[in-house]
């Protein structure tokens, strides 16, 4: 679900994006065009560069992760030589070179062109995107202790280099004397895009200021960047050190496999009982559905919701009032009324009273939802003889009951028919049906990986053979590696040295290993959540722009493109082929593929409001006076007045919020799912309705051309437009979910 929260200091530099799939003849005498541009530009930048010393230190292990990618495809980071204790250094090393780059712009006694300040400015920071490369795997996938002590060290140090570029007073007159000058007109779209958004990155994050009002706004955004890892840092905290353990005799409901990786953790963690429930997401959500034991399923909840809020040494309410407060104060230097405002101005929604809007009018429809599903798992309790309310814990558990009684799903069936590897395989469908790409897996050892579990798979175009990238997928849980799922990168598209770069792109999610020769059998959410990973990972090799910002994400469009992928697992060439009994080799009987469809509206109550109430409360707390605010009040009194039901939590509470507190990747921007949905719905319509279906190669074309490969060269309200001949209206959404839709459907309902 995230791919630059990490990273969202870095306003200038995107590590992570895409590739390029070529067809026709006209894109290439565009490329050609492109490249011939380029040549032109590296000759008017010249040497601009030439006297500045490489990034290296004394230290060897540091210049590994300096050093340019080696080995076949192009280069890669060499994992398998990498040390910890090289990663200081490195950083510091790299972000030297990089002001030094800065500073040769700078003092370039050229006027400044498009060439000499923009385009130069493109090629600054190659050696720290390496080291960053190292630092993403070291953060998300194999934290330690030690690697956290130095993230801790080296988040500050991080934010005041971003700073140090832009705060630069006479980079920034450079840039803006391009902006505002003649030159502009002259440029091409994507071009004059580029100017406006390394321009406005300047503008919005402080360049305007001066002398005091400069300084301050230096030192809260270097205290922001200690509050988020501390914030992430103590919910992984208190994911990694509670656990509820139980007997045999409690774990009556609970799924054989869910038991297997439940020992497994019992005994890793050497705590009393047989099994262990751990403190995540993956194995919170499957125990609260299955158990039995109402009282475990309690502490399980209590546990999980507590996470970063059981006061002390750990705890993020003194945190998340702090980073609200600095942020509010850093925005209003810059003149903007709120946050959010300030936040939102160069997202497809623009405002946040068009987000408010969307949200608020999907709301009340969730809630009354929610209502109808209480009502119908009470009848259950009462018919049982247990005499209790329905309370949060009880939701996913009664609602199971619901979906077998309903639609008689059983999801442990679904399971059967949902192997890994034939997942995999079919995504590789998929991506060769609409993308024309083919993936062919790399034998070990030759690509450099940061454990054995992850493997690597080459990209060509299936046409021209042409090599495009490649795919790293590190699919199990292990301990150091964050939960959830993501998709990230190495290397993106562009076309800034005359050729055009290959994409190193990832997939990361938890599932739990299966026994030797067993197959890893996941549910259908899960499923959903391969394809949409797997949906990011396509967006940025299906890049074609020719300069590394283009490539950066627009928050509430960058998930459309993933979220429509997942469209993908239920169209029936996906289904008679891949979703097949992991036993008899037999494809999901149409019977339960209908049981499946039918179900999709299922719990959108619950799914629905405790999303919204997570974005709703991210975007109050990010558009009030934060002066004094009590997160835990504030959380309680935001959901009172909207009427938050009291049987299910925020998706995600405050203090364990990391979309909006470990960062600034999601932060007044949680809705973007949402409005993400909208487009993805009503983009489904479009092929639902297209002749060849799913597979409409025209269509297809168009999904491609139009919204994958621009990645962020055209603005995404005019680029959806291009797709779709008209903005995305809200009613595919709602039909989808199995709410009313508002008016009638009469079309009047869309987003811009
Ligand atoms: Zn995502």
């Amino acid at each position: 679900m995230r791919i630059e929260t990490l990273i969202s200091t870095l306003a200038l530099m995107t590590v992570l994006n895409g590739c390029a799939q070529k067809e026709t003849v006209e894109t290439k005498a565009e490329d050609d065009k492109a490249v011939e541009m380029t040549e032109q530009v590296n000759e008017d930048i010249g040497d601009l560069f030439a006297d500045i010393p490489r990034a290296k230190t004394d230290n060897a292990a540091a210049n590994v992760l300096l050093a340019p990618f080696s080995g076949p495809y192009d280069g890669a980071p060499q994992f398998d030589d990498a040390e910890l204790s090289g990663l200081k250094p490195a950083m510091k090393a790299a972000m030297e070179r990089n002001l030094a780059e800065v500073d040769a712009i700078t003092d370039n006694p050229e006027p400044p062109t498009f060439a000499n300040t923009i385009v130069a400015l493109e090629k600054t920071g190659e050696a720290l995107g390496r080291v960053y490369s190292y630092w993403g795997i070291w953060s998300s996938n194999m934290s330690t202790p030690e690697f956290r002590d130095i993230q801790e060290e080296m988040a500050p140090k991080l934010s005041e280099f971003f700073s140090k570029i832009n705060q630069n007073e006479k980079l920034f007159a450079r840039v803006k004397a391009v902006y505002e000058g003649e030159e502009m007109e002259r440029l091409s779209p994507e071009q004059q895009r580029l100017v406006w958004l390394v321009y406005d990155g300047f503008a919005s994050n402080g360049a305007t200021l001066k002398g005091e009002a400069k300084e301050r706004y230096a030192a809260i955004n270097k205290r922001l960047a200690e509050l988020h890892t501390k914030f992430a840092n103590n919910v992984l905290h208190d994911e990694e050190s509670y656990a509820v353990y139980f007997d045999e005799d409690e774990a009556g409901g609970l799924p054989s496999d869910f038991l297997a990786a439940a020992k497994d953790a019992a005994e890793r963690m050497e705590g009393e009982g047989d099994y262990a429930v751990t403190n995540t997401r993956s194995s919170m959500d499957p125990f609260l559905t299955f158990a039995d034991d109402r009282d475990l399923r309690r502490q399980v909840w209590e546990m999980y919701y507590s996470r970063g809020d059981h006061g002390g040494e750990y705890d993020n309410n003194a945190l998340i009032a702090e980073i609200l407060q600095l942020r509010d104060e850093r925005v209003k230097l810059l003149g903007y009324d709120n946050y959010a405002s300030w936040r939102l101005q160069n997202r497809m929604a623009k405002t946040p009273e068009n987000a408010l809007a969307l949200m608020e009018a999907v709301w009340p429809a969730a809630v009354a939802r929610v209502h109808e599903e209480v009502a119908e798992m009470q009848e259950i309790v009462d018919a049982e003889g247990g005499d209790f309310k329905i309370q949060p814990w009880d939701y996913r558990y009664y609602m199971e009951k619901v979906r077998k009684a309903k639609y008689d799903l059983d999801s442990d069936e679904v399971k059967q028919y949902l192997q890994l590897g034939k997942l995999r395989e079919a995504m590789f469908m998929v991506a060769g049906e609409l993308f024309n790409f083919k993936f062919t897996p790399i034998e070990d050892g030759v690509v450099p990986v940061w454990h054995e579990d992850v493997h690597v798979w080459e990209v060509t175009d299936r046409t021209s053979g042409k090599h495009i990238g490649l795919w790293y997928l590190d699919p199990f849980a292990r301990p150091g590696k964050r939960s959830g799922a993501w998709a990230s990168g190495f290397r993106s598209h562009d076309t800034l040295d005359g050729v055009e770069k290959t994409v190193l792109a990832t997939n990361n999610s938890n599932f739990v290993e299966a026994a030797p020769g067993e197959p890893v059998l996941i549910s259908w959410d899960d499923a959903e959540t391969y394809f949409h990973e797997f949906g990011h990972a396509l967006h940025y090799l299906s890049s074609n722009v020719d300069y590394p910002t283009l490539n950066s994400g627009v928050r509430d469009y960058t998930e459309f493109q993933s979220q429509l992928l997942e469209r993908w697992l239920s169209t029936d060439r996906v289904i008679d082929n891949y979703l097949v009994h992991h036993e008899t080799g037999e494809p999901m009987p149409e019977e339960l593929v209908n049981k499946i469809k039918a179900a999709a509206t299922f719990k959108q109550g619950f799914d629905t409001t405790e999303y919204l109430a997570s974005a709703l409360v991210d975007m109050r707390y990010h558009t009030v006076d934060p002066a004094g605010i009590d997160p835990d009040k504030f959380e309680r009194e935001t959901l009172a007045e909207l009427g938050m039901p009291d049987e299910l939590p925020m998706r995600h509470r405050s203090t364990q919020f990391g979309h909006i507190f470990s960062g600034e990747g999601y932060s007044a921007g949680y809705y973007g799912y949402m409005w993400a949905d909208v487009l993805t719905a009503d983009a489904a319509e479009a092929f639902a309705e297209a002749p060849g279906g799913f597979y409409d190669k025209e269509l297809a074309k168009k999904l491609v051309d139009k919204l994958f490969a621009p990645r962020n060269a055209i603005d995404p309200a005019e680029a959806y437009r291009k797709f779709r001949g008209r903005d995305a209206k809200i009613d595919a959404l709602m039909r989808d979910r199995g709410f009313p839709v508002p008016g009638g459907g009469d079309g009047e309902s869309t987003i811009e």
